[in-house]
């Protein structure tokens, strides 16, 4: 399963973080896995990208199931961390997300800036469902910068009024603003 050229494995912890005065702030993903740390810098396009992501392939994938949630059946747990792996950090040009239904664990895939050329992503890692309907909801906070996450459309809500996405805009959006 050579799906990035490092895999993180499982994830112990994953940290969306913003860096930074409103208007300059910066954006990462700092990644614990049992394979090893990376920090992801993004674009604040990415985290809200990354956030609907993760909504879709929550949405599209089997529900929890019969399966108890936390680190799955088919999720190894390899204590042994191979040989040496340093941390790295590199700046991500796009981010894309996928189900491994048989292990029933979510990808992150993480593609260098630096990298442009190569269809391998550079580094990823793996999430349960809870862990991925976190990492959405710290991200979409961060994105918003602490205004209030809209319930429908998952996007920030405007103190001057929310043109909701999912009601497209109209009356509905007043009821639930
Ligand atoms: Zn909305």
């Amino acid at each position: 399963m050579a799906r990035a050229r490092r895999d993180l494995g499982p994830v112990r912890s994953v940290t969306p973080e913003s860096l930074g005065k409103p208007g300059q702030r910066t954006f990462r993903v700092v990644v614990r896995g049992e394979r090893g740390e990376a920090t992801v810098w993004l674009e604040k396009e990415h985290m809200a990208a990354l956030v609907m992501s993760i909504e879709t392939v929550l949405a599209e994938a089997p529900g929890e199931g019969s399966v108890a949630e936390g680190p799955g059946p088919g999720v190894r747990a390899e204590a042994s961390a191979p040989q040496g792996e340093r941390p790295v950090e590199f700046k991500a040009a796009a981010l894309a997300i996928v189900y491994d239904s048989p292990r029933r664990t979510f990808g992150v895939l993480a593609y260098d800036a630096d990298d442009a050329s190569s269809s391998t992503a550079t580094l990823a890692w793996w999430l349960t469902r809870e862990q991925a309907k976190r990492l959405a909801e710290d991200a979409a906070e961060i994105v918003s910068s602490g205004r209030p996450i809209c319930p429908l459309c998952h996007r920030p809500k405007d103190p001057s009024g929310h043109m909701c996405t999912e009601t497209n805009g109209h009356q509905a959006a007043k009821d639930h603003f």
